[in-house]
C-alpha cells in the first residue's frame, strides 16, 4: 500500500465512517479514520488463517484469561502490517502528525499487571508464529482504575476507555451464548439437570490480532453481559422505572469493572459470576466451533487446547464436564478424562492469600450443580489415591488451585526458580502423585511492541548492523555481540539511550513539572505496588542516599534520578502507604538545594502500558528487588534488560535467567536467596539484629518517624515503621546493607560511561531468548501439541 492509497482510505472512512469533512477533523476523527483504514488491512489476512485453520484440520489453542493489558493497538498493527512509514506520509500530507494520533488512543487497560500483560504479549506471538487460536476474556466497560495522587495521596477514579467507539472491535450480535445462575438440580431419566434462577446473555466483541508482517491473525474474543430482556416494560408502565430497569443493571453489573486486585483471592459473589460468565461463554462457543467440524467428542482433547491463565477460569473443569456428562451424556470418568485431556493450568503465584478460594455456601448459591461436580472430581481422584491428604474441598471452602491442577494434564509454573518451587511447595504432594504434570515455560515479551515500537531509536541501529531478522527471530540479537568492540556501533549505542534520555526528560518536566538532568542516571522501579515487590526498600536506600549527599555533598556522588510507576489495589493500605511515603520524600528532596541536581524522585501518576513504553527505553537502571521467592517471573525485568538497562537485582523469578544470559558480570545482584529468606524468618529477631547493624538503615528509618517527609507529622507513618522493626515479613532490613553496597557498585559502573554502555549493549544482545515467541513455540511443543500454520 502506497501512502497516497492509505491517505485516500483515511478520507475516506473520515468522510463516510465519521461523517466528517477534513477542514473539520480533529485528531480523534484522524485516529479513528486510520485505524479504520488500518483495520481494512488487517480482514484479508484474517479471513485467509481462519480459512487455513480449517482446511488443516488443525487444533486450536484457546486462551482463557480474566485479564489482557493490551494497550493500544494502532502502532502495533502499523508496525506488523510494515505500514509505519507510510501512514506518517499519508498524515503529513492531511496536516497530522502520526505521534500525536497514535497518542490519542486510549489505553485498553483490561488487566492489572504481568499476567494481564503476558496475556496480550502470548496473542501477539501465536498471531506471529501461526499458532491457530483465540484469546477469551471479559470486555470490562471499566479498565483498571485511574490513579491520581492529591497531596501524595492515590486517589482511583472509573477509567472509560468506551467512551469513545473502539475502533478494532467487530461486535457480533449474532454470537450470543445464554449464561445462567443459582436455581436448582434436579435428577430427570437418570441424568442431572441444572434450572438456573438467574441469566444474562454473554455477547461476543471479536478484536483481530495481527502478526508480524502480517502473515497471519487471530482472534481476541471479549464478552459483555447484557440483559436477557432489555427491560421489563409492565413494571415500566406500572411507573416502576428502577424496577423495570433490574434485569439491565445486573447483568451489565457483571462486565461492568475489572477487580483491581491481582494478588489476592476477592471472596465476592460478583467476582465468581464474573469468573463462570466469561468461561461459560468461551466453553459453549468452543464446543459449537468443534462440533461444527467433528461430530465425535472423542476427538476433543486432539482438536483443542484450552490453556487457563491462572485459576480465574478453573470452573472450566467443573462446567466441562457438565456439558459432557449431564448435556452430552457421556460417563462421568470419561467425561473428567476428555476435559483433564483438554485443559492446562498456568499458575503464577506462590503468595498464599493469592490462591482462590471460594466458600463453598457461595457457590452453592451461585453454581449448585458444579459444587457437586467438584465434589464427584474429588472423589474420583481419592479413589485413584487413596494415599493422598491433598483436597479440594477443604475449610468450607473450594480451592481452586488444587481443582486446576488435578483438572489439567499440565500445570505450568513461568520461570526455572518459580516452576521449582511450585513442585517443591504449593503442589508438593500433587506433583508427588503426578510426576509429569509441571512443567515450566519461562515467560516472555513481544519484540514487536517492546523493542520495535517503543524503542524505534535503538530498533533503527540494530537492523543497521544485523538486518532486521531480529523483530520475529529475537535470538538474532546475538549478532550484535562482535559489534560492542566496535567504538561506533558504541557510539552510535550511547546516543540512542541518549536521544530516549532526552525526550523522558521533556515528558517528565511537562506531567510533572520536575525537570531532570538527562545526564543523572535514570533508575526505575515500574510495577505495582506490592510489598514483595519492594518499592520500601528502593525509597529507603533513596532516603539514606540523600542523608549521605547532605552530609558530604562533594563527595563526587553520581546524580540520580528515581523513577517510581504503579499502582496499588484500593483496599490495600500497606501500599497506598507506601505511595504516600515516595510522594513525601520526593517533594522534600526535590525541593532542596544542598542535593539539587544530584538527586531527583519523580512518580509520574496512572503507570499503564504507554507509560512503560515510555519509560523503558530510557532507563538506565531496572530495579528488580522482590523478596527472593515471591515474584513468579516478571516481565518487566525482560523489557529493560532488551532496551539496554541494567538490572539491580535479587535471585528471583526470571532474573534468576536473565543473569545467566547476560552474565553475571553484567548484572547488579544482592540480597538472600530464596532459601535463605526463609531460613532468616527463623530468627524472630532479624530485623532488629539488622537495624542495629546498619546506621544508615537507622538513620533513614529515623527520617521517617521524626516526620522530616511529613511536615513533622510523625505518626503518619508509624504501621509501615512498626512492621519494619517488629516483623518485616518483606526481609527490607536484612536486605538493606546488601542492596546499599549494591547500589554504590552501581554508581561505580555508571561513573565510567564506556564500561557501563558496554555493560548496558550486552544485556541487550544476549536477551533474545526473552522473547514471547520462544514461550509460545514452548507451550506448542510441551503443552499443547500443535505446529504452526505458517
Ligand atoms: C510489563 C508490565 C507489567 C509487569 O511488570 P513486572 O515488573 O514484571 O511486575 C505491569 N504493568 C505494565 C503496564 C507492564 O507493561
Amino acid at each position: 500500500m502506497t501512502a497516497q492509497e492509505l491517505q485516500k482510505a483515511v478520507l475516506r472512512h473520515l468522510e463516510l465512517s465519521l461523517g466528517k469533512d477534513l477542514a473539520h477533523a480533529t485528531v480523534y476523527d484522524i485516529r479513528m479514520s486510520l485505524t479504520l483504514a488500518v483495520r481494512d488491512q488487517v480482514i484479508a489476512p484474517w479471513f485467509e488463517s481462519t480459512r487455513k485453520t480449517y482446511a488443516a484440520q488443525s487444533k486450536r489453542v484457546y486462551y482463557l484469561s480474566m485479564e489482557f493489558l493490551i494497550g493500544r493497538l494502532l502502532e502495533d498493527a502499523v508496525n506488523n502490517l510494515g505500514l509505519k512509514q507510510t501512514a506518517q506520509e499519508a498524515l503529513d500530507a492531511l496536516g497530522f502528525d502520526l505521534t500525536q494520533v497514535i497518542a490519542d488512543e486510549p489505553d485498553a487497560a483490561l488487566g492489572n499487571g504481568g499476567l494481564g500483560r503476558l496475556a496480550a504479549c502470548f496473542l501477539d506471538s501465536m498471531s506471529t508464529i501461526g499458532c491457530p487460536g483465540m484469546g477469551y476474556g471479559i470486555r470490562y466497560e471499566h479498565g483498571l482504575f485511574r490513579q491520581s495522587f492529591h497531596d501524595g495521596v492515590q486517589i482511583e477514579e472509573p477509567e472509560d476507555w468506551l467512551r469513545q467507539p473502539h475502533g478494532w472491535e467487530f461486535a457480533r450480535p449474532e454470537a450470543v451464548e445464554r449464561i445462567g445462575f443459582g436455581g436448582t438440580v434436579e435428577a430427570h431419566d437418570g441424568r442431572m439437570r441444572w434450572s438456573p434462577a438467574d441469566a444474562v446473555l454473554a455477547k461476543a466483541h471479536d478484536t483481530p490480532i495481527i502478526g508480524w508482517q502480517g502473515q497471519w491473525a487471530n482472534t481476541l474474543r471479549l464478552w459483555g453481559a447484557e440483559p436477557i430482556q432489555a427491560f421489563d416494560l409492565e413494571a415500566f408502565n406500572r411507573g416502576d422505572f428502577v424496577g423495570a430497569a433490574e434485569q439491565e443493571a445486573f447483568a451489565r453489573t457483571i462486565s461492568r469493572v475489572l477487580y483491581p486486585d491481582d494478588t489476592n483471592g476477592e471472596g465476592k459473589e460478583l467476582r465468581l459470576k464474573q469468573e463462570y460468565f466469561f468461561t461459560a461463554a468461551s466453553l459453549r462457543d468452543i464446543l459449537r466451533r468443534f462440533l461444527s467440524e467433528h461430530d465425535d467428542l472423542e476427538l476433543l482433547p486432539q482438536k483443542v487446547a484450552i490453556q487457563l491463565n491462572d485459576t480465574h477460569p478453573a470452573i472450566a473443569g467443573p462446567e466441562l464436564i457438565r456439558i459432557l456428562h449431564d448435556e452430552h451424556g457421556l460417563e462421568f470418568d470419561h467425561a473428567m478424562a476428555l476435559a483433564r485431556n483438554t485443559l492446562s493450568f498456568t499458575n503464577h503465584t506462590l503468595l498464599p492469600e493469592a490462591l482462590e478460594r471460594w466458600p463453598q455456601a457461595l457457590m452453592a448459591r451461585v453454581l449448585p450443580r458444579h459444587l457437586q461436580i467438584i465434589a464427584r472430581i474429588e472423589e474420583a481422584f481419592l479413589a485413584a489415591q487413596p494415599e493422598s491428604p491433598v483436597r479440594i474441598l477443604e475449610d468450607g471452602d473450594v480451592r481452586m488451585g488444587e481443582l486446576s491442577f488435578i483438572m489439567a494434564h499440565r500445570v505450568n509454573g513461568v520461570s526455572a526458580l518459580h516452576t521449582g518451587l511450585v513442585k517443591s511447595t504449593v503442589f508438593a504432594q500433587l506433583h508427588r502423585t503426578f510426576p509429569d504434570r509441571i512443567v515450566n515455560q519461562t515467560n516472555g515479551v513481544t519484540p514487536r511492541r517492546w523493542v520495535l515500537g517503543a524503542n524505534p531509536r535503538l530498533s533503527a541501529l540494530i537492523t543497521d548492523r544485523i538486518g532486521p531478522g531480529w523483530v520475529d527471530d529475537l535470538e538474532q540479537l546475538g549478532a550484535l555481540e562482535p559489534h560492542v568492540e566496535d567504538a561506533g556501533f558504541m557510539a552510535d549505542y550511547a546516543a540512542s539511550k541518549a536521544g530516549n534520555k532526552a525526550d523522558l526528560a521533556a515528558w517528565i518536566a511537562d506531567t510533572t513539572g520536575i525537570a531532570v538532568d538527562p545526564a543523572a542516571m535514570f533508575d526505575v522501579q515500574i510495577k505495582r505496588i506490592h510489598e514483595y515487590k519492594r518499592q520500601h526498600l528502593n525509597i529507603l536506600e533513596t532516603i539514606a542516599l540523600w542523608q549521605d549527599m547532605r552530609a558530604n555533598p562533594r563527595a563526587g556522588w553520581v546524580p540520580r534520578v528515581k523513577i517510581f510507576g504503579g499502582k496499588a489495589a484500593p483496599g490495600y493500605v500497606r501500599a497506598k502507604e507506601i505511595i504516600r511515603l515516595i510522594n513525601d520524600v520526593a517533594r522534600v528532596i526535590n525541593a532542596d538545594p544542598v542535593t539539587g541536581d544530584l538527586l531527583k524522585v519523580v512518580y509520574p501518576a496512572n503507570y499503564n502500558v504507554s507509560m512503560a513504553e515510555k519509560l523503558i527505553p530510557a532507563s538506565d537502571l531496572s530495579e528488580q528487588i522482590s523478596t527472593a521467592g515471591k515474584e513468579a517471573s516478571g516481565t518487566g525485568n525482560m523489557k529493560f534488560a532488551l532496551n539496554g538497562a541494567l538490572t539491580i537485582g535479587t535471585l528471583d523469578g526470571a532474573n534468576v535467567e536473565i543473569r545467566e544470559h547476560v552474565g553475571a558480570e553484567n548484572f547488579f545482584l544482592f540480597g538472600m536467596t530464596a532459601e535463605e529468606v526463609v531460613a532468616r524468618r527463623e530468627d524472630p529477631q532479624h530485623q532488629a539484629k539488622a537495624i542495629a547493624a546498619s546506621p544508615r538503615l537507622a538513620g533513614a528509618l529515623k527520617g521517617i518517624a521524626d516526620g522530616t517527609f511529613s511536615d513533622g507529622d510523625g505518626a503518619r507513618y508509624a504501621a509501615l515503621l512498626a512492621d519494619l522493626r517488629g516483623h518485616d515479613y518483606f526481609t527490607i532490613c536484612a536486605d538493606f546493607d546488601s542492596y546499599w553496597n549494591c547500589q554504590r557498585q552501581v554508581d561505580a559502573a555508571f561513573a565510567d560511561p564506556a564500561r557501563w554502555m558496554r555493560m548496558a549493549a550486552l544485556n541487550t544482545a544476549r536477551s533474545g531468548w526473552f522473547s514471547s515467541d520462544r514461550t509460545i513455540r514452548g507451550y506448542m511443543a510441551d503443552v499443547w501439541d500443535i505446529t504452526p500454520l505458517i
